[in-house]
Formats: structure tokens, C-alpha cells, sequence
């Protein structure tokens, strides 16, 4: 993956305005959902995000596969939005 790329990752649980919240980029490398503290690390696929939505999927069996991101070639324009509200 080219290192310019911007990455984009939204939160698979918060939904504002029909459209999901954009996690926002800590230093570490993580990404956190300022909503719901769900976290995401990309690249690291074992990554565990312990957030009481995750924990609570988790237990009961409900976590799927590909919860933990996903990009979209219009986030930008999403991440604009969003920063305007
Ligand atoms: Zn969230
Ligand atoms: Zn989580």
C-alpha cells in the first residue's frame, strides 16, 4: 500500500446522518471512534479492539470477520462533511 495514500476508516457501528462516523487517526497507529471508543489498527489483523460493543459481539459469538475496517474512495468528501458539523 503506497504510503501517500489517505487512509479512510469509519466506525462499522456509529451511524450519523445514514452515514457511518470517520474514526479519527492517533499517533500510535490506531483508529478511534470518538463515539463509541471502538478502535481499529490497520494492517494488524489479530488486533483486538476491546470497546464494549466489540466485547459484547465478541461474547456472544456475533463479531464478524471484516468489522474491523474498511475504506471507501469518497471519504474525503465524507471527512470534509463531517468536519463541518
Ligand atoms: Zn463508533
Ligand atoms: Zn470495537
Amino acid at each position: 500500500m503506497p504510503t501517500d495514500t489517505i487512509l479512510t476508516i469509519y466506525c462499522p457501528y456509529c451511524m450519523d446522518q445514514s452515514e457511518f462516523i470517520l474514526l479519527t487517526a492517533y499517533k500510535d497507529g490506531r483508529f478511534v471512534c470518538i463515539h463509541c471508543a471502538h478502535t481499529v489498527r490497520p494492517g494488524v489483523v489479530n488486533y483486538s479492539c476491546v470497546c464494549p460493543t466489540c466485547v459484547w459481539l465478541f461474547q456472544n459469538g456475533k463479531l464478524p470477520s471484516s468489522y474491523h475496517s474498511f475504506s471507501d474512495a469518497g471519504g474525503a468528501s465524507l471527512k470534509e462533511k463531517l468536519l463541518l458539523n
